[in-house]
């Protein structure tokens, strides 16, 4: 925004003009990003690169200042996105300075149900270690947990996981990613050995098959999106599929668009395979140097694979169940196969699935089949939805059953490792895996967990079933680390922690492609806010831990942990912070502070953790190789119903990052979105008598909810849509909490309801 001395046109100024951001958005990224060139860029002294607070794209952005305040915050051209930022990127210079943010230590003096009242941070952190050390003392470690967030830096992350699972001694630590990503980790590791996409965003300017599954970059990774276009105007052979059951604005843009029937889709990607297999589609050498195939207890040969796709999903087999014909799946395996170049790019709509590990490694396995892998634009690539949930997260092990860099709980090697790296006692990280998210709110209402210290996310709202979540929250004692003091989180919190925000701190953050991007600090935080690094130390010393947690500032923190990185695949040594500082991020592996990164992963040349002479080599695995399983279809146990007719399925929108707690209160941004709505198909709303802004109760197994219809010929018959970014509308409180069995991440993307009319 031009500042208030400035003459011409300002940010809100366009958006007026174009009647709001959804206009805006309307236009596509390109467009807005063009008209943004005509602000003028006058209004800052200085220019700093930065990292966008919000998605996991990761955008690189400048930082506009004057007289110590953010003037104006735009896209860096030098940066992975070439300028390109999305609506939420451009109102960023907003952020620092919406009003309610909490800038003081609250308490609830008087216990549960008493009003929180202003303290000091020396009482409030007394009251947080004293709560820990007596339910350590009364019921063991494992009655204390911390759950984080995707949004943290990576020395946050890190020296949360530390603490409590090398000092606590409980591996309770879990996070929002469980929630998003935890399914494509699982998938790439039972596929590749290692976690995280081989693939580079760069990928997208050389496909030419363009795979988008359980995806709308559009609305959700717009830079994303804009590059697919580019590639489509620069090359417009090029073909993008869209699998969605919505018509979504990137299905708009598809040149085919599948709308299978919501929770069907691993007969889809299996029918897909079936084809593969039975059409000489398949990449035999690749296959036969690179892959081994598994029933996922016994090898498999080809042939074995072959004959268990061919006994249920041969397309004519699956297709009324799927709703798909059976033609568009022979044609886009057709065309996924023969492509010069074919990247698939998926995210929630296959990870929050009770499927999700299946469907992750599915895809994976359909480029394993046709090769189509390790070339520039062939390559299966999971977009990530949290700024830091790969790096911060991910990468660190910040999550129940797992360690740092892939290693996890329960392997007494991979135990011993990090003891000796943390330099701990053999012995000291407990064996037992902690709780995964869903499991970790319901023991603080089973009153197994007693005391919790939750970082910069909003389970209150985003968790599935979140009605019967937040009772449980309210039975355990809650230390909620936040920026703002009426989140639905913060409204249970005992202890609420004012935290700093974005460029009030400093940082690293590894986005969606193996980047790791650093944040510098420019502002001081308001009032006695303190980064979340600082919270952590303190209550490390008041635990009598201080010694554990030597390294106390960010640059300190990350150089611990680039140096245990190098004792795994994960190697990222090389990634220093004057680096960080000078370039605008790097893909590891970076083994040495000259190493350029890695923009594709397991593929000679690129990757240095490939041996000279090897082309492709899957080093996850002891004998290289890539592995495909079989991956039987199981019916979600959220399929339509007498009693419950309908689906329900959920998503973001452009203007609104997840619960809506940063970006409704600026007010472009709730403008342009608007309070969210229950979406319905006019077909579906005719049986029901709805009329567009009627207000309804929607029905699940878990709960009910009411909201305002809005009828749109974008949602399939059958199937409903809502956002989870409105307060008035509390979609969670409805959504199914079943989980996938490997991943441990819930079903949000499938649940079983009906409708009722309700009284206005
Ligand atoms: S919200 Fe995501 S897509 Fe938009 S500017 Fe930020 S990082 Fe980029």
């Amino acid at each position: 925004m031009q500042g208030s001395d400035e003459p011409g046109i300002d940010r809100r100024d366009l958006l007026r003009m174009l009647a709001g951001v959804a206009a805006a958005n309307a236009l596509g990224v390109a467009t807005w990003g063009a008209l943004e060139a005509l602000l003028p860029k006058g209004n800052a002294d200085s220019w700093t690169k930065a990292v966008c607070r919000f998605c996991g794209t990761g955008c690189g952005v400048q930082v506009g200042m004057r007289d110590g305040k953010v003037t104006d915050v735009r896209g860096d051209e030098l940066a992975h996105n070439a300028g390109v930022i999305c609506v939420k990127g451009s109102m960023l210079r907003a952020l620092p300075y919406v009003k309610g943010r909490l800038t003081t230590p609250m308490i609830r003096r008087g216990g549960k149900g008493s009003p929180l009242t202003a303290a000091t941070w020396d009482e409030a952190m007394g009251l947080v270690a004293s709560q820990f050390q007596a339910a350590i003392a009364a019921s063991g470690p494992d009655s204390v947990a911390f759950y984080g967030s995707g949004q943290l830096f990576t020395e946050e992350s890190y020296t949360a996981n530390k603490l409590f699972k090398a000092g606590i001694r409980t591996n309770n630590v879990d996070g929002n990613p469980r929630l998003c990503m935890a399914s494509a980790a699982t998938g790439y590791t039972q596929t590749f050995g290692k976690d995280e996409p081989p693939g580079s965003y760069e990928d997208i300017d050389h496909a030419d098959c363009l795979f988008v599954i359980g995806a709308n970059p559009f609305h959700c990774h717009p830079p994303l999106h804009e590059r697919m276009m580019r590639r489509k105007r620069l090359h417009p052979e090029t073909t993008i599929i869209c699998v969605d059951p919505r018509r979504t604005d990137t299905a708009d843009h598809a040149d085919i668009h599948l709308a299978p029937i919501p929770g069907t889709d691993l007969l889809l990607l299996n029918s897909m395979a079936q084809v593969i297999c039975a059409d000489g589609l398949v990449d035999v050498p690749f296959v036969e140097r690179h892959v081994r195939f598994t029933d996922g207890s016994a090898p498999l040969d080809f042939a074995a694979f072959k004959a268990f796709l061919d006994a249920s999903y041969v397309p004519e087999q699956v297709s009324q169940e799927l709703g798909v014909p059976a033609l568009d799946i022979r044609r886009v395996a057709h065309r996924f196969a023969t492509a010069k170049a074919t990247m698939s790019l998926w995210t929630m709509g296959l990870n929050q699935r009770t499927q999700g590990t299946a469907l992750n490694a599915m895809v994976s396995s359909l480029h394993l089949l046709t090769g189509q892998f390790g070339r520039p634009g062939a390559t299966p690539f999971s977009v990530t939805g949290q700024p830091n949930a790969c790096g911060g997260v991910r990468d660190t092990g910040a999550l129940s059953h797992a360690l740092p860099n892939g290693r996890v709980v329960a392997n007494p090697k991979h135990r011993q490792e990090m003891e000796e790296l943390w330099g701990v006692p053999p012995g000291t990280i407990s064996p037992k895996p902690g709780l995964p998210a869903v499991d970790l709110f319901q023991a603080m209402g089973d009153g197994k967990v007693r005391a919790a210290l939750i970082m910069c996310t909003n389970p209150a709202q985003s968790l599935p079933n979140s009605a019967v979540q937040c009772a449980n929250m309210g039975k355990a004692f809650l230390a909620v680390a936040e920026i703002f003091g009426d989140s639905e989180t913060a409204q249970l919190a005992d202890v609420l922690l004012p935290a700093a925000l974005w460029i009030e701190k400093e940082g690293v953050t590894g986005q969606g492609e193996r980047r790791y991007q650093y944040t510098p600090r420019l502002l001081r935080p308001p009032g006695e806010c303190r980064s979340d690094l600082a919270i952590l130390v303190e209550l490390a010393d008041r635990l009598g831990l201080g010694k554990l947690i030597s390294a106390r500032t960010p640059e300190a923190v990350w150089d611990e942990w680039r140096q245990i990185s190098a004792h795994s695949k994960y190697n990222f040594a090389g990634i220093t912070y004057p680096r960080l500082k000078a370039l605008r991020g790097l893909q590891w592996p970076c083994p040495t502070p000259d190493h350029p990164g890695t923009p594709r992963r397991f593929v000679e040349g690129s990757d240095p953790l490939v041996a000279p002479g090897t082309g492709i080599e899957f080093y996850g695995f002891p004998d290289g190789k890539a592995v495909i399983a079989t991956r039987p279809y199981v019916r979600s146990p959220e399929l339509p119903s007498a009693e419950f007719p309908l689906q329900l399925t959920t998503g973001r929108v452009v203007e609104q990052w997840h619960t809506g707690t940063m970006t409704m209160r600026i007010p472009e941004l709730r403008d342009g979105a608007g309070p969210a709505h229950i979406e319905i198909s006019p077909s579906d709303a005719d049986r029901a008598h709805v009329a567009e802004g009627a207000r309804l109760r929607v029905i699940s197994r878990f709960g009910s909810i009411e909201g305002l219809a809005h009828i749109t010929d974008r949602c399939r018959p059958g199937t409903l849509f809502a956002s989870f970014y409105d307060v008035k509308l509390l979609i969670n409180r409805v959504v199914a909490d079943h989980v996938d069995p490997v991943s441990k991440e819930p079903e949000y993307k499938v649940t079983a309801v009906r409708l009722e009319l309700a009284q206005a």
